[in-house]
């Protein structure tokens, strides 16, 4: 649907702040890849934009949820579920309100088998010499809300 060329981490952050403006409340984003793709480094310039740029984005490797809630608009959960050992874990973690109410960003969203929605935004990054590449595709209305997206 959408493929971009990220040289460096600044391309990976910038893409993710440019994400930011489209999402709304309910986003669920799969956010795909190795070790080291730049799954965190993706997520931690979307949350920048929405809560500013000073905040710190921890990657929720052991946390396995980083919550962000702001004044007004729809919180964001970010989700690392590599060390999640069985899909009814994340719903204990209270990932379902999440997919309902929040914007959720989710590393490793395959550890969920049937619990991953199927409405979602899968945004995979692969390593392309020193940089990476991201390619986006979605179903239901992401292809015109993704529409014009560019760094
Ligand atoms: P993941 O969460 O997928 O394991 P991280 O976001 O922790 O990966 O990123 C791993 C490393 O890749 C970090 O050092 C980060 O700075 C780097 N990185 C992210 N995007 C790029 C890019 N486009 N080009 C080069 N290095 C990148
Ligand atoms: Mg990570």
């Amino acid at each position: 649907m959408a493929e971009f060329d990220l040289p460096d981490e600044a391309a990976t952050l910038a893409l993710g702040a440019a994400l930011a403006r489209r999402l709304r409340a309910g986003d669920v984003v799969a956010l795909r890849g190795d070790l080291g793709a730049g799954k965190t480094a993706l997520a931690r310039g979307l949350i920048r934009a929405l809560f500013g740029a000073a905040i710190e984005v921890p990657s929720p490797t052991f946390t396995l949820v980083q919550t962000y809630d702001p004044p007004d608009g729809p919180a964001v959960w970010h989700v690392d579920l590599y060390r999640l050992e069985q899909p009814e874990e994340a719903i204990e973690l209270g990932l379902e309100d999440a997919f309902a109410d929040a914007v959720s960003l989710i590393e490793w969203p395959d550890r969920l088998g049937p619990y991953l929605p199927a409405r979602r935004l899968d945004l995979t990054l692969t390593h392309a010499g020193d940089g990476r590449r991201a390619s986006l595709a979605g179903g239901g209305d992401w292809p015109a809300r993704l529409k014009g997206l560019s760094l």
